[in-house]
């Protein structure tokens, strides 16, 4: 992995007439990255593509000016440019940040594209009821602790399906899922159907293969599927591991039950959701409804290490490196994330 990666000091750029210069404070990692490097829409030598948090050194933009929080697409880099003529992969345009809000971070998890994929799957798409039994695999990652608390806002059962037994206690003790199951245990798909014993109604799916063969099953008549992700067959080349086979896999269980199942892209739901979802999802992490985890890796020269362990399920929540010192946490959260602990919520 380490002869994938190098790295290179170029000078530190000038913004030109519509453009500014910010420091990454904090690089997003994502599986969604890996599909880039590997379909070669990040050519070698360019620098690789990320969402960041960063604060403004020089502008010519009317609207930021030096010390600025913002969130931008700097890449894995530790600095960039921003605005008028730079060209990045992204849909999410930069937006000023106010760190008395929220914690700065989170514009690149729970209240970034994390949260709005969660929302538009589980709320906008799946439209939860109460009562219903949802299941969320890859429960305790950035979307799936965000969708399973969304599902319980809204009155459903919340059965999560995670790795090791630690993130299983933490998705039931800490963010409150009514239940949590490994798939990395022998009895996985008897002790998925123990917890759901009304069948499901809801499944947001996040890794395929043969968690989503545990669910199968246990599908509901008229349920609904977000296919948000398959991670587990990410880099799998083979066509029996493709969506496409999971459609099949799927498709009698489909027929049988009229289950509605929907693709979803993120992306296309930015401008019409974006900001219905910061509005709800502020007020659910304000008022203690929502909390989130974050995996905080120091410095960028970690950044394929922890790439890599959140690929094979060595994170635990969302991955982000902190390239630079962000001058708005606290003693306090600098004490709590030293001790490996970063479960917060939003200040009021
Ligand atoms: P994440 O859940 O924070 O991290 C990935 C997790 O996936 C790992 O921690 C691991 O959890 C699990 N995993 C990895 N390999 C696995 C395997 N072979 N079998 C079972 N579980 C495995 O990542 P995230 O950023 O929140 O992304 C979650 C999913 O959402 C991904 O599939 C991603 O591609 C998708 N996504 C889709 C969109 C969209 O627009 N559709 C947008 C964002 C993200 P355990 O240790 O618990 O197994």
């Amino acid at each position: 992995m380490d002869d994938d990666f190098a790295w290179r000091e170029p000078d530190t750029p000038s913004p030109g007439p519509g453009q500014m210069l910010t420091r990454t404070l904090y690089l997003s990692l994502d599986p969604y990255q890996w599909g880039r490097l590997r379909s070669a829409l990040e050519p070698p030598g360019d620098a690789c593509h990320g969402r960041t948090v960063s604060q403004v050194i020089e502008s010519n933009l009317p609207e930021y000016a030096p010390g600025d929080f913002v969130f931008n697409t700097n890449g894995w880099q530790t600095h960039g440019l921003t605005g008028e003529g730079v060209s990045v992969f992204g849909y999410m345009s930069p937006r000023k940040l106010d760190p008395a809000t929220a914690p700065i971070s989170t514009a690149v998890g729970i209240l970034g594209m994390l949260g709005l994929t969660a929302y538009s799957g589980l709320v906008v798409q799946c439209q939860p009821r109460p009562g219903e039994t949802v299941v969320v695999s890859a429960a305790s990652g950035g979307v799936g602790q965000a969708a399973g608390q969304m599902a319980s806002i809204h009155g459903c059962r919340v059965v999560g399906i995670a790795g090791r037994e630690e993130k299983c206690a933490f998705v039931r003790d800490e963010l409150g899922f009514d239940a949590c199951v490994s798939h990395l245990s022998e009895s996985f798909a008897d002790d998925l159907a123990a917890a759901c014993p009304d069948g499901v109604d809801i499944y947001f799916e996040n890794v395929g293969g043969k968690v989503f063969e545990g669910v199968l099953p246990l599908l509901n008549r008229r349920s609904r599927i977000t296919l948000c992700g398959m991670i587990s067959q990410y880099g799998n080349t083979d066509r029996r591991d493709s969506g496409e086979a999971w459609r099949e896999a799927g498709q009698p269980y489909f027929d049988r039950q009229d289950v509605v199942v929907h693709g979803l892209a993120v992306r296309n739901f930015v401008e019409d959701y974006q900001d219905r979802f910061l509005g709800e999802m502020g007020g659910w992490i304000r008022d203690g409804l929502v909390r989130y985890r974050e995996d905080v890796w120091d410095e960028l020269e970690q950044a394929p290490a922890a790439f890599q362990a959140m690929l094979q399920g060595g994170n635990f929540g969302k991955t982000l490196v902190a390239v630079a010192d962000d001058p708005t946490l606290d003693r306090h959260l600098r004490d709590h994330r030293a001790a490996g602990n970063t479960l917060g919520a939003v200040a009021g």
